[in-house]
């Protein structure tokens, strides 16, 4: 794939870019034995092919009927059936979810018990409730092949599942790890800072070759959730190094009595001297490093988690 020259960006590695999409616009491609993926180039999603029907893994929008269309491209080339008979939700959001209602009504639709309520809260008819639930662990078996649903605690969302393939050598894990690229805003737009932190190493106690992050092109490795876990683990101790080194009296003295342009003064200064470091040693290493506002999006929320979540959040007054 050949890539525009953009001067104002570095230049992406080709190693974070996955396969050209077809005509139609996507791309499908053979993970292990009968488990495939998905994808439109930002967006990722899976299936299991198996002797008695199609279990989806996502409905991501984006991809949206080129799901089925990749479906029929593969189960006509394997010779099995081409009906969707399941499908898993890895968790609530509608930007992976909200292709689900294409598949119509007769699908068996599995989730976490807090996908279901999330669903139910945003009411959207194309996202409809799962109707299996679990709270911790749910075996899903399918045509003789097994698949462990596991939920670990909240991390980019409330409801965000690990769906490990055994007989497939593959973890699917959405919306943490962006493979060979930084995560977007505030840790990939993540509402638990610290079970985002926790979770690359969750996603790596599990055995697997092969993992399904949920966004880009291409499949990621162990090396890939490692990086991803070196960058996050360097914005923590930079932060902890700012929030010791940078004392917050002066901005609040000069912007006095306008108490909340100290703050702003100081939280800036102190982020700015987390993600700089971190912009400079990861550009070029993951893609879009070098789109600051990433980086200190991320900084800023695991600052503040640091603060808020582990403490302390400053001295107590004597
Ligand atoms: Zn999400």
């Amino acid at each position: 794939m050949t890539t525009p020259d953009r001067p104002e960006y570095a230049p992406i590695p080709p190693s974070a870019l996955g396969p050209a999409v077809n005509d139609q616009g996507y791309y499908v491609g053979r993970v292990e034995r009968n488990l495939y993926y998905v994808t439109d180039s930002v967006y990722q999603a899976a299936f299991l092919a198996t002797r008695d029907g199609v279990v989806m893994f996502d409905a991501p929008p984006s991809i949206g009927h080129n799901l089925q269309r990749a479906v029929d491209e593969v189960a006509a080339a394997e010779g099995v059936s081409n009906k969707v008979t399941h499908l898993v939700y890895s968790h609530h959001h509608d930007d992976h979810s909200g292709a689900s209602s294409i598949f119509g009504g007769d699908v068996v639709r599995i989730g976490h018990e807090e996908t279901k309520r999330l669903l139910l809260r945003d009411g959207n008819p194309a996202r409809p409730a799962p109707d299996i639930t679990f709270a911790d662990t749910y075996t899903l078996e399918v045509g003789g092949e097994r698949v462990e649903l596991a939920w670990h605690g909240p991390n980019h969302s409330p409801d965000n599942i690990y769906i490990h393939f055994p007989g497939h050598d593959t973890l699917m894990f959405i919306d943490v790890v962006n493979a060979g690229w930084v995560p977007i805003y505030n840790t990939n737009l993540s509402e638990d800072v610290p079970g985002y932190m926790a979770a690359p190493a969750i996603a790596l106690s599990y055995p697997w070759t092969h993992f399904i992050c949920g966004h880009l092109g291409r499949l990621a490795t162990r090396d890939d959730v490692a990086v991803h876990q070196q960058y996050i683990a360097d914005i923590e101790a930079s932060a902890q190094e700012a929030l010791a080194s940078v004392d917050p009296v002066p901005f609040y003295t000069a912007a006095w009595p306008n108490f909340w342009a100290g703050v702003k003064a100081h939280l800036d200064t102190v982020t700015e001297r987390t993600a700089a470091p971190v912009v400079a040693k990861y550009t070029g290493v993951l893609a879009a490093a070098d789109i600051e506002i990433f980086t200190y999006t991320t900084s800023f929320a695991i600052m503040q988690s640091l603060r808020l979540d582990r403490g302390p959040s400053g001295p107590v007054h004597p």
